[in-house]
């Protein structure tokens, strides 16, 4: 069944394998979520230092030349492995390709050496109080004042703001054009005066997110990615990265791999309604893995498959929290305790739970995600 893959990318599945057993302690606990909770800059540089960083990008800048398929592989091998990746998972899935697509030969050279290095932490100033689903409605404003942006305003959700080098920024940059049409896109250095990181503690008690206040904040006009006022347009396209990667579908892949083996060590597993639940959950699981593998292959050729990766999101995120349900099924009330002695899994069930609500939400939510796939990709009216 497809995806057959290559003896190239074969290679590509036993090199990063080589790589985790070697770079990751045989006796962990693999994160779970670990894209979001696993920050850890010594491994994302171990990481790029190998290689597996900027894969799809051209040689010319130092990155690997390989195809979304490989890089497809390589993202699911590390998210299997509960590795610690959030550091450099922004920089790599979607900075990169937005700089490549509409950045200056000036901001790649400075910007994706050190990606590719897994360096650089970035983070997303998009949403704001009053724009989120309507993103398009945001307030935050960029006024040129001679070499300068001057950037006004709040963000807020703002995942990695505290530990992030750059943020890639939406603004207003013309408040009288039609709302879509005023909106830029700027790299905004962390370090400039006027910007100001608050956190944000979500429900499992973590600090992730912040909200991010931007007060006259002078950023240097080559730091425009792209044409000013086409921000709407080039975001478009990023969004299809931040969409369709592996990290919609298994970010909750090593929790189930566990949760197995203690129903198997418990005799469990042979329980009627236990195994059809697993079951189910592996074939939805291969039935998205064909799905994104399937979106990989078409970003490989050019193409920008929209209403895919919109289809890919809403689908394995929906299935993560069916996964998590299951799992706090399955452990009854043992899922409410985060740790302590004999409580399976170390408490990762009651942390899972806590999280799940966000995996629908982060990245555009699944309602609006049916709107992009019936709009997109089946055509019906805007009502
Ligand atoms: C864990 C996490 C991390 C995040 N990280 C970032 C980040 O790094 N950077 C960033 O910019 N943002 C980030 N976000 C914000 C995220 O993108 C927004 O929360 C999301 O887009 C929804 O926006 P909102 O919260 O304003 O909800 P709203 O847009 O107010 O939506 C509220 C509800 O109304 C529904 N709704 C809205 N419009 C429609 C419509 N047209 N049709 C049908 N239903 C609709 C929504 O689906 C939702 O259920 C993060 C969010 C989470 C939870």
């Amino acid at each position: 069944m497809w995806p057959a893959f290559s003896p190239a990318e074969e290679g590509v599945r036993d090199a990063i394998r080589a790589f985790l057993a070697d770079a990751l302690p045989a006796a962990r606990v693999p994160l779970d979520d670990a894209w979001i909770s696993g920050f850890d800059p010594a491994f994302s540089r171990r990481l790029g230092a190998a290689g597996f960083v900027g894969m799809t990008w051209p040689r010319a800048y130092g990155g690997g030349g390989r195809s979304y398929v490989e890089r497809a592989i390589v993202t699911e091998e590390l998210l299997r492995a509960g590795a610690p990746v959030a550091a450099h998972w922004v920089g790599d899935r979607q900075i990169g390709p937005a700089l490549l697509a509409h950045g200056t030969a000036e901001q790649r050279d400075a910007i994706l050496p050190g990606i590719i290095r897994g360096e650089l932490v970035f983070c997303l100033g998009m949403s704001e109080p009053g724009a989120g689903s309507d993103l398009a409605a945001l307030t935050t404003r960029a006024v040129e004042d001679g070499d300068a942006f001057v950037v006004d305003g709040q963000k807020v959700w703002t995942s990695f703001a505290h530990q992030a080098h750059y943020c890639y920024l939406v603004a207003r940059t013309d408040p009288d054009a039609p709302r879509h049409r005023g909106l830029s896109e700027l790299l905004v250095d962390m370090r400039l005066a006027g910007i100001t990181v608050r956190p944000l503690v979500d429900m499992t008690g973590e600090h992730h997110f912040n909200e991010v206040f931007f007060d006259g904040v002078r950023v240097p006009k080559r730091w425009l990615i792209g044409e000013k006022n086409r921000g709407w347009f080039q975001i478009a396209a990023q969004l299809d990265y931040e969409r369709a990667g592996m990290e919609r579908l298994l970010s909750y892949a090593p929790l189930l791999r566990d949760l197995e083996a203690h129903l198997r060590a418990a005799g469990r597993t042979r329980a009627p309604l236990v195994r059809q639940e697993l079951a189910r959950l592996h074939t939805e699981l291969a039935v998205g893995r064909l799905l994104i593998y399937r979106i990989a292959w078409k970003l490989s050729q050019g193409l920008t498959p929209t209403a895919e990766t919109a289809l890919a999101k809403l689908y394995g995120t929906e299935l993560e929290q069916r996964l998590v349900r299951f799992a706090a099924q399955v452990l009854g009330p043992y899922a409410l305790l985060d740790g302590g002695a004999g409580v399976p899994l170390g408490g990762r069930v009651a942390r899972a739970l806590l999280n799940a609500p966000a995996l629908t939400i982060r990245g555009g939510t699944v309602e609006i995600l049916r709107n992009i796939v019936a709009q997109r990709g089946l055509g019906l009216p805007r009502v």
